[in-house]
């Protein structure tokens, strides 16, 4: 079965202007790095997301703070990283379209395994709050919609970005029925997730200069044992490919086989609790040539070729 692609052109609309690192060229050197790979990947248009949706994770006046932008109001900056402007709704709207798109597809079983190549990104996205170039937080999306509307009791996500997925932790910190995986550098961007306690938040903070044989060795001591334990029947994955050694934006060492590593531990878990459902979606990753290369490493895993 082939694995399903997500993508919209509106996501590509959205630009916070020059030399923010956020920026539309992502998504382009990522859709040129797959050409060889799209034999295996159905592609599909992301949809919007619709308020209802959207509801199940953000408050309702902030959705309409967002979806409400008047282009009068010029570009407004909601936190100094974060830029809301015209483009910015339809994309923010695509980019969660595509999470309940995704989910829909996997758990009708269409495909076994979707990406969603796509932007803004939103693991930091707070219920009533944008941050860290995030607008909606496209993964709770994603997993609230395998809870409600397909009545799954039992969702993980797994988040390798080299920041801490706080927005996802917030919005599912009183859900039992979703585990949270986390690794990130830390001390670092935003500040938070060393001091969690909580059996189904798993956060795994590592020291700058991180290798990936101490990656490694982080995930299989403290993720995989929970992954076990709590034995999903789906999993998601924010992936964000900005702890590569190359990436400037952290000091983390990761290599691209680093991530085919940590995609064929969470397929392995997926097909023996899940029957393989994933959802994947990217987050960060700033070095183009490096985050190019780790996602087709990240997508060959996931294509079993
Ligand atoms: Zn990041």
């Amino acid at each position: 079965m082939s694995i399903a692609y997500l993508d919209h052109p509106a996501c590509l609309r959205h630009n916070m202007g020059t030399g923010h690192p956020e920026s539309p060229a992502r998504l382009y050197a990522i859709e040129e790095q797959l050409r060889t790979l799209m034999n295996f990947m159905r592609h599909y248009e992301a949809p919007k997301a619709t308020h209802q949706q959207l509801a199940r994770v953000h408050d309702v006046n902030y959705i309409d703070q967002i979806l409400n932008f008047n282009e009068k109001q010029g570009a407004t900056y909601l936190d100094p990283d974060t830029v809301l402007m015209a483009e910015t709704p339809e994309a923010a709207l695509r980019a969660a379209g595509a999470l309940i798109h995704a989910t829909d597809l996997v758990l009708s079983n269409q495909h076994q395994v979707a990406f969603c190549n796509i932007r803004p990104p939103g693991h930091h996205a707070l219920r009533a709050q944008a941050m860290g170039f995030c607008f909606f937080n496209n993964i709770a999306v994603g997993v609230a919609h395998a809870i409600e509307a397909y009545g799954l009791e039992r969702v993980a996500i797994a988040d390798f970005d080299v920041h801490h997925g706080n927005g996802t932790e917030a919005i599912f910190a009183d859900e039992p029925r979703v585990m949270l995986c986390s690794s990130f550098q830390h001390p670092f961007y935003p500040g938070v997730g060393a001091d969690t306690v909580s059996d189904h938040i798993i956060n795994v903070p590592l020291p700058a200069g991180t290798r990936g044989d101490e990656f490694r060795d982080a995930i299989t001591n403290q993720w995989l044992p929970a992954l076990h334990e709590f034995a999903p029947q789906m999993i998601f994955i924010s992936a964000g490919f900005d702890a590569h050694e190359n990436d400037e934006m952290s000091m983390m060492c990761l290599q691209a086989d680093d991530y085919t590593w940590v995609t064929q531990e969470i397929l392995a878990i997926a097909d023996k609790y899940a029957e393989g459902r994933i959802v994947s979606t990217l987050e960060g990753g700033y070095d183009l040539q490096a985050l190019a290369q780790s996602v087709a490493a990240h997508l060959e895993v996931l294509m079993r070729i």
